[in-house]
């Protein structure tokens, strides 16, 4: 669009407003030559006397271009003259209906829509909607031109791929063949047989003969004239008696026509400059028996095998590039297999396996980017790999080099894996600062080869800032416990004593390798932590010794599950209610024998056993267990609730005293813990003094007194 130029042609003007009252906007045309291409101009204009001179809008097309311009904002747009689906024009305030649209848009003269036909050159169904000429126009150009730039990135992205298959050197396939039969098909041949009496059909895969061979002197005369041969053994080696092949005797009645095995094998090539390609290549042996119908049935005809080997996949490595994989496909309709630069989608999508790294490809490697990728030393320890993976990570992260260099193979696998979780500082150059363990710690990984559950708890105490034995280490390593569980333990324990439970609780020893020993030590330690951790929760103090240490763990492990089920914990509370209703039932009878209360405390007897047992649990004491429950139902001795007065709803103190001989057996707060003590027993020594002497009514009356 020549902007500059069209903004300097004035605009066309409305030569006169329309009297029908419905009318808005009138549009007005004028094809123009500008810089020698036609260019279709379409102003509209508000159906106003006032606005005759500047239109709302002016709109420029030609063949291959649109643009829109403002006048009022001096401005140009991209706009398509329709808003969107409903009809909505750029020009109007607001979306009108229908039959609306078309009264209150019109063009000046019957020219003008003969000049926008002529121009557009497309079909609309009404005349009457002339702005469809117009974005239909536009819509044509968007398209053609979203067409371009996507054929124009396709025909890119194809001279990329062929850069790259002219920059790649032929695969030397004839040696793949032949090392994958050598080393990992191990010239493997078959010989089917199928016994009769002390002679046998013999099939060979190698030689492809078919033949009858003894093994015992027969009687008949055509005997003299076979073959001799050791018995056939199904699975056991013999050798061929027409060739001298070692093969594999294979049963003909256990063979189905035709046998496979497939490996994956990668080979490294250097690419341009110092960049690699990576080659994978899958290699089928296959071992065909042939069958034909003879006098007796079916029988053995011939034997062959198959070798080949196809490219399924190439990796294209260049510093400061993007990995780039082409994957072989294979199109149906032209039944030829052809190179593409991305993968197919879903269930057909082209997976690249483990495999074999080819010798060769070390060479090759020494003048490139991946001299020191330590590919080959990493190779050696996990045996079959996906070398692309491991490259890819060595760009992401050339530490990987260190970690398999120091043995730290593990870790290297797991970086391969793409765990980055292991990883404390992506930067650091120092192996201790990557893994985020103490310095001191990085020979006893390497011993461990890098061991994940190890490097784990190095990185645990290092977080928690602690200084463990090397013995210490490895034991929680075997616990298998996380980070959380153990600082949740120590917080209450030494480690030492946490690590010596978890055996005790087990009853057997760390170190031992044995799985199931193992596996009893992760799992006790698994319900050690998780009986301290709801033990906690449900308020108990872990600094008790007894609660620290249950005599056993299963059956306390169980007893704090339910009770953090609540529904246990509801039923509980019913149960009490039904097992000790005197409570309840003396309970009127009780506050008017103990109720007092001052300005700042009150003291009454339990309302329930319901009542007694939430006690015992807010504060964390053992008041809501059955002997006081028991001796308060039956009427021994008496539990007592003594709170402040602000809060008569919330647990403070909880007094036990005897029911016959006034006087205070225990009293304890949140924890077993006496709050405020000195006040609070001299305030129960005046209350019971008052109780004995019977004047505690009297006292309230004086305080009703003195608040009246
Ligand atoms: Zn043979």
């Amino acid at each position: 669009m020549k902007k500059k130029a069209i903004e300097k042609i004035p605009y066309l003007g409305l030569k006169k407003t329309s009297r029908k009252k419905d009318v808005k906007y009138i549009g007005v045309t004028a094809v123009k030559i500008v810089g020698h291409e036609k260019h279709l101009f379409l102003e509209v204009y508000r159906n106003h006397k006032g606005s005759k001179d500047t239109p709302e809008v002016r709109i420029v097309l030609t063949k291959k271009d649109f643009g829109t311009y403002w006048p009022e904002r001096e401005e140009w747009t991209r706009k398509k003259a329709e808003t969107g689906s409903y009809g909505g024009l750029i020009w109007a305030e607001r979306i009108n209906t229908w039959q609306q649209a078309e009264k209150e848009n019109v063009l000046q003269s019957t020219e003008d829509l003969e000049r926008i036909k002529k121009f557009c050159k497309v079909t609309v169904y009404r005349e009457e909607r002339w702005w469809e000429y117009i974005n239909r126009h536009e819509d044509d150009i968007v398209i053609t031109e979203r067409w371009n730039r996507e054929h124009r990135k396709y025909m890119r992205r194809q001279e990329a791929l062929a850069d790259r298959m002219a920059h790649t050197e032929e695969l030397p396939e004839k040696k793949i063949l032949e090392r994958a039969n050598r080393v990992y098909f191990q010239n493997e041949h078959y010989l089917y047989y199928k016994k009769h009496g002390s002679r046998a059909k013999i099939a060979c895969s190698k030689c492809g003969g078919v033949t009858d061979a003894r093994w015992r002197s027969g009687i008949s005369y055509e005997s003299q004239f076979q073959r001799w041969t050791e018995e056939p053994r199904e699975g056991r080696y013999g050798t061929c008696p027409m060739c001298g092949a070692r093969g594999k005797y294979k049963c003909q009645g256990k063979v189905k026509g035709t046998s496979s095995k497939s490996i994956s094998l990668f080979l490294g090539q250097k690419y341009k400059e110092n960049g690699m390609v990576m080659r994978y290549v899958e290699v089928e042996k296959k071992w065909i028996l042939g069958f034909i119908c003879g006098d007796k049935g079916v029988e053995m005809h011939n034997a062959c095998e198959e070798l080949s080997g196809t490219e399924i996949a190439r990796a294209y490595f260049e510093p400061g590039k993007k990995t780039q994989i082409d994957y072989l496909k294979y199109n149906p309709y032209t039944g030829k297999n052809f190179w593409d630069d991305c993968n197919l989608h879903g269930m057909e999508n082209i997976s690249i396996k483990a495999g074999t790294v080819m010798q060769e490809t070390y060479e090759e490697m020494k003048e490139t980017m991946f001299r020191y990728s330590a590919l080959q030393e990493y190779a050696k320890s996990v045996g079959e790999l996906n070398p692309i993976d491991y490259l890819e990570r060595y760009i992401q992260t050339p530490q990987i080099e260190i970690m398999v260099k120091m043995g730290l193979d593990n870790v290297a696998e797991k970086l391969v894996e793409c765990y980055y979780g292991i990883i404390a500082d992506q930067n650091a150059r120092r192996p201790d600062h990557f893994l985020g363990i103490r310095k001191e710690r990085v020979k006893q990984l390497i011993r461990k080869k890098g061991d994940i559950q190890l490097l784990e708890v190095m990185q645990m105490e290092k977080r928690q800032g602690q200084n463990w034995t090397d013995e210490q280490i490895e034991h929680l390593a075997e616990t298998n416990l996380s980070g959380v569980q153990v600082e949740m333990a120590t917080r209450y324990m030494t480690l030492q004593k946490l690590l010596n439970r978890i055996e005790k609780y087990a009853g057997c020893e760390y170190g031992t390798e044995c799985g199931s020993a193992s596996e009893r030590i992760r799992n006790t330690a698994t319900t050690y932590t998780d009986y301290l951790s709801m033990r906690l929760n449900l308020g108990y103090d872990l600094n008790n010794t007894v609660y620290q240490q249950p005599r056993d763990l299963g059956a306390a492990h169980t007893k704090m599950v339910l009770e953090t089920n609540k529904e246990e914990m509801d039923k509980h509370l019913k149960q009490a209610a039904e097992k000790y209703p005197e409570i309840r039932s003396t309970y009127r009878s009780l506050r008017n024998k103990y109720f007092y209360e001052d300005d700042s405390y009150i003291i009454r007897p339990a309302r329930s056993a319901e009542e007694i047992v939430m006690e015992g649990r807010l504060l964390h004491h053992c008041v809501g267990g059955d002997t006081y429950l028991s001796k308060h139902n039956t009427g021994k001795t008496y539990i007592l609730m003594l709170r402040h007065k602000t809060e008569p709803d919330v647990p403070y103190i909880t007094v036990e005293i005897d029911a016959r001989n006034p006087r205070i057996i225990q009293w304890y707060g949140n924890k077993d813990g006496k709050p405020d003590k000195e006040n609070m027993q001299a305030w129960l020594d005046a209350w019971l003094m008052k109780l004995k002497t019977g004047t505690l009514t009297e006292t309230i009356q004086t305080v009703e007194i003195e608040i009246a």
